[in-house]
């Protein structure tokens, strides 16, 4: 099966809005291991819509809508299909209750165009919209298949996710089914990974191997197609193992999993305390820490020290140290972490210092940054960066290398990983 995605806006081609639906269908399709071929934009309009569904017909077996559902005069996506495609509108009473239901809770009253938005092509699958009023179709005619989703991101993604992507899934493998395992790699580029996996990339039929990189992280999804759900699974595991003896030392996580939310699991199995004193991050550590619920049993406190001043009065950070050797050097971070640790009373402190950009800091090259990590009366132990991104790309990676790094040590240092 091939797809196409047709997203139907002007404000999409007026720039007003980027067309995030297409990328987001896109990732779901080649988790079902259904190529993309072409992302379309066309504008509200009936003719050239009309058009570019002609022109996909030729090129694909699946097309996909996103947008244009909506009650109003310049949503005509399924008017102009159904046109196309000579089907009738007909209402759906389902979709009609749930309308009005929409309309009774807000206390609003209805209007007649609110209506249109219950009508469905003949012959299609209603979508549920669990979060709005217009709702989507899927539609097989002469071999061929429509979906139909509002344009909404936050109605369309539920909408393809758990109504849409099952029924492909079914429509693909009668009887069989797909499931897919996310690894979760850090402190390995992309290219040099692909490169210890090429042969398993190379070789890849079932279960298929995809790498994706983003924020500084690799992720590889292995796909698997089998009858049965545990076959799936044992066909997942077993490849999963091949790319483990391979770059398992990289891996982090799988799924779901942060940097973040795997750092404060491990604090808290090993009923951990942190805090963190922090420079060019300026409390980024702590805030991606605080995006796991629970941290707070982990999470002390910390402090901000931006300034040479800010470290010597909060931090009690020699003058002597910060002119011998820098405010962006290992003594300074190293220093800043045993502060710290020492000002909240806590198992670990954390030291950040460094030069985020986009000009040199304290005589150091854009991009350098020193991590200090204390735990217990050890000792600091630093670590060196170079970064190359943006200022905001370098604040976020030292934030997700010191998580990196001090996973590692508390694993070197005997502390358990789940
Ligand atoms: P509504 O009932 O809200 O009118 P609709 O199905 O008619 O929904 P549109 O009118 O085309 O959809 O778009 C509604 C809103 O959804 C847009 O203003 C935009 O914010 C968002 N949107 C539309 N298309 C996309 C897209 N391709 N990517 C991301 N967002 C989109
Ligand atoms: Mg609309």
């Amino acid at each position: 099966m091939n797809a196409e995605i047709l997203a139907v806006g002007s404000e999409l081609l007026l720039g007003q809005i980027s067309n995030t639906n297409a990328r987001f269908i896109s990732s779901q399709l080649s988790e079902l291991g259904i190529n993309v071929y072409y992302h379309t934009v066309v504008g509200d309009n009936a003719q050239r819509l009309e058009d570019a569904i002609s022109i996909a017909e030729t090129r694909a077996d699946l097309i996909i809508f996103s947008g244009g559902l909506g009650p109003t005069k310049d949503d005509l996506t399924k008017e102009t299909i159904a046109r196309h495609l000579d089907v009738s509108l007909e209402f759906d009473d389902i979709a009609l209750a749930n309308i009005e239901q929409f309309f009774a809770k807000r206390g609003r009253p209805m209007t007649d165009n609110n209506r249109k938005q219950a009508l469905i092509l003949a012959g299609s699958e209603v979508l549920v919209n669990h979060h709005g009023m217009a709702p989507g179709m899927i539609l097989t005619k002469d071999g061929r298949t429509y979906i139909l989703l509002p344009g909404p991101p936050k109605e369309l993604e539920p909408m393809f996710q758990f109504e849409a992507k099952p029924k492909l899934g079914a429509m693909l493998n009668a009887g069989g089914v797909i499931t897919s395992h996310v690894m979760r790699f850090y402190g390995i580029g992309e290219a040099e990974l692909e490169v210890r996996v090429q042969n398993i990339l190379d070789s890849q039929t079932n279960p298929t191997v995809a790498p994706l990189a983003s924020d500084g992280e690799v992720t590889l999804r292995v796909t698997a197609k089998a009858e049965t759900e545990q076959e799936a699974q044992q066909l997942i595991a077993s490849k999963v193992a091949e790319i483990q003896a391979l770059v398992g030392d990289y891996q982090y996580g799988i799924d779901d999993d942060s940097l973040a939310s795997k750092t404060v699991e491990m604090l808290l199995d090993n009923k951990l305390t942190i805090s963190a004193a922090e420079s060019l991050t300026a409390g980024l550590f702590q805030s991606e820490l605080a995006e796991i619920p629970g941290v707070g049993d982990a999470l002390v406190g910390g402090v901000v020290t931006y300034t040479e001043e800010a470290k010597i009065k909060q931090l009690g950070i020699s003058k002597e140290l910060l002119t011998t050797h820098g405010i962006v050097s290992s003594e300074c971070a190293a220093a800043m972490a045993s502060a710290v640790r020492e000002k909240f009373d806590t198992d670990i402190g954390i030291g950040l210092t460094g030069a985020a950009g986009p000009t040199a800091h304290d005589h150091q090259p854009v991009g350098t940054v020193w991590i200090g990590l204390a735990i217990g009366d050890e000792k600091p132990i630093t670590y060196l960066l170079h970064l190359s991104g943006m200022r905001n790309t370098n604040r976020l990676r030292a934030a997700k290398f010191t998580c990196h790094y001090l996973m590692q040590l508390l694993e070197e240092r005997g502390f358990k990983k789940r």
